[in-house]
């Protein structure tokens, strides 16, 4: 099972394809991590990057093509397709077999972001819906939790408000 997962920043995200990846044994195929990946393997993809280069799509959909034929089970895609000639070019080379968009407002998405905490240590990140179990406290590491400048109400405003 193929599952495209789309949402902006604060809308929760990267829990929801944590729990999907739980629930079916889905890959977390993020392209980011895929091409980090690959940078360290192929010499041409680290250049680009080094060089601060974009991958050509073409390049990303054989990474991806590569990736999916090691997983059994499918994958969630995460930040990609971005466009209409990703989309097609990932419906050719796998069936996608669901695409689930996070909507929520501006308020909410407020809400959400500025409840972020993350762990100074590890850098795990804990919010409203996944709490740490020791207030303050990382469950993974027991290190210090804190809420980063910029998930701040005060930064995420200007942010947004430089966006409008
Ligand atoms: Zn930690």
């Amino acid at each position: 099972m193929n599952i495209i997962l789309l949402g902006a920043q604060g809308s929760g995200k990267g829990t929801q394809a944590q729990l999907l990846k739980e629930k079916y044994a889905l890959v977390h195929l993020s392209t980011g991590d895929l091409l980090r990946e690959a940078a360290t393997k192929d010499e041409q993809i680290r250049k680009q990057m080094a060089e601060g280069k974009l991958v050509s799509d073409e390049q990303m959909i054989a990474l991806i093509k590569a990736k999916l034929a090691s997983e059994t089970k499918g994958a969630i895609f995460d930040g990609y397709p971005r466009t209409l000639g990703q989309a097609e070019a990932l419906d050719e080379i796998t069936q996608i077999d669901g695409v689930i968009e996070l909507k929520l407002t501006d308020e909410e998405a407020l809400k959400r972001l500025s409840s972020r905490r993350t762990c100074k240590n590890c850098k795990a990140i804990y919010g409203a819906e996944n709490p740490p179990k020791k207030q303050g406290k990382c469950d993974k590491c027991n290190g210090e939790i804190y809420q980063r400048e910029d998930d701040k109400p005060e930064a995420i405003k200007k942010k947004a408000g430089s966006l409008s």
